[in-house]
């Protein structure tokens, strides 16, 4: 290899979704473009213009910027390059290292099934004839792929793959109509960008042999290779539908954080040691490509949660309240003036156990209901004469408290407590029930502090004037 400047790229084909395997791809490319210091490409492959709309193009460019994957250039657009493609199929003419391939289509027909009598690849008899002989009517450009030998692809995941030439068959680089085939415009656009590293799914280890023969024929270097291999389910099967989420966006509407998935991401097929938790900084200084393992990755649930946790915790609490306003909005809950302050007090106070933004959600809702709660039956029945008593008199001591704050407050109740000769237990569950309305809570100082002081003595108030 020559000590080119490392140049990578993810060149997604825009079909609808982003598979979260093109966005494990596009991150080892991005880190591995970080790691030595090189550039990171984008390419659309677009030329299947059916499939290409502009939506598609669009998830892309959103699921790369959710990931926080930002490209050093603007995107190529292959479809945009067919003229350029077609350039380098004449080019690779004139070098003697292509055909035109007159063969009719009956004649393909026919010769298709002497070569699958005879166990071997299609040949055309154009290969070998001069172009003076050349009839008028319609033809393909094909590779002039050699037929003895060996073509090695040295995988720096996949060690050194070798296919047999005689198993390749010559193949088309220009259509009847001169529209370019895909092969060649992933060699043309790769070699035009300097892409020096291919970093795909191993779906496209095939594909590294016959382009590796387009490099040779046009005299190209050839890039470092580097197929990763699939990511599977939890049970080891390849990743479906069954599995639940596979699509970038599935796993943003379902409460993961981007910097979770660049951290899980990056440990399936690669990890650095034991280490579960690393920055984006670690990742680009850690990460070589050929550490990463060839077996399939599996997906697994338990420690995406666990690392999604960690960075739920870590997160500014302005930017998980806009996560989770807009997690309660797409649920019809009303928000209102002031919301976002409660949000932004309550989420500390929640995030702990909290796997994903949509636990958080789930955790707040106690703090942003509207006064006067329905009480469920279980807690309207905690309140007989002695609980509301007892009720009546904490809420007397809590008025009273200057400094609302978890610590004062737990002090607080403790003391309360005492005073009243009973444990917290006797107390607990109905202030709680009061606080939430039976919602999910945090403790009750949390509870207290993210109600706010007028809020919490107010719900106590409605509890207790409650007709019994
Ligand atoms: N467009 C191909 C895909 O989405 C990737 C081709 C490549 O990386 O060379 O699978």
């Amino acid at each position: 290899m020559s000590d080119r400047p490392v140049v990578t790229r993810i060149a997604p084909s825009p079909t609808g979704a982003m598979h979260i395997g093109t966005a494990r791809t596009a991150l080892f490319n991005y880190l591995y473009a970080k790691h030595t210091g090189g550039t990171f490409l984008l390419r659309i492959e677009d030329t299947d213009r059916e499939r290409s709309t502009e939506a598609a193009v669009k998830v892309i460019f959103d699921g790369m910027a959710w990931l926080g994957m930002t490209p050093d250039a603007e995107p190529v657009f292959q479809a945009s390059r067919a003229e350029r493609h077609r350039e380098v199929a004449l080019d690779l003419l004139e070098r003697g290292a292509a055909y035109r391939d007159y063969m009719t289509p009956d004649e393909l027909e026919a010769e298709r099934e002497v070569a699958r009598a005879e166990g071997r690849v299609v040949r055309s008899p154009w290969r070998d004839l001069a172009p003076n002989d050349a009839p008028d009517r319609p033809f393909v450009v094909r590779l002039k792929s050699p037929r003895d030998g060996e073509t090695a692809v040295e995988d720096q995941v996949k060690g050194a793959v070798r296919f047999q030439n005689k198993d390749l068959d010559d193949l088309i680089l220009l259509r009847t109509d001169g529209t370019p085939t895909y092969n060649l415009a992933v060699v043309v656009d790769d070699h035009d960008m300097g892409v020096t590293h291919v970093i795909r799914g191993d779906d496209h280890l095939n594909n590294a042999a016959r382009q590796t023969l387009i490099y040779q024929g046009m005299g190209w270097e050839v890039p470092a290779w580097a197929h990763l291999p699939m990511i599977h389910g939890p049970d080891g099967a390849k990743l479906s539908k069954r599995h639940g989420a596979q699509a970038v966006s599935e796993f943003d509407d379902m409460g993961y954080l981007p910097e979770a998935m660049r951290n899980y991401l990056t440990k399936l097929g690669w990890g650095h040691g034991d280490d579960e938790i690393f920055s984006d900084a670690q990742a680009a200084e850690w990460f070589d490509i050929r550490d990463v393992v060839s077996a399939p990755a599996r997906l697994d649930w338990a420690k995406l949660n666990h690392i999604n946790n960690h960075y739920i915790r870590l997160a500014e609490p302005a930017r998980l309240a806009d996560l989770v306003a807009r997690i309660l909005k797409s649920r019809d809950w009303p928000l209102h003036d002031g919301d976002m302050d409660i949000l932004q007090r309550t989420i500390p106070l929640v995030r702990d156990g909290a796997k994903t933004t949509l636990d958080l959600a789930d955790n707040v809702v106690f703090a942003l209901k509207r006064r006067p709660l329905e009480l469920p039956e279980k807690i309207a029945g905690m309140l007989n004469d002695e609980t509301r008593g007892r009720l009546s008199r904490l809420r007397d001591r809590l008025q009273s408290e200057a400094a609302w704050e978890v610590p004062a407050l737990e002090a607080l109740l403790r003391a309360f407590a005492e005073s009243e000769g009973v444990g917290l237990g006797k107390i607990g569950p109905a202030l709680r029930g009061v606080l939430s309305g039976g919602s999910p809570a945090p403790d009750l100082a949390g509870a207290l502090v993210s109600l706010g002081k007028a809020e919490s003595l107010a719900r106590i108030d409605d509890a207790l004037s409650q007709a019994q």
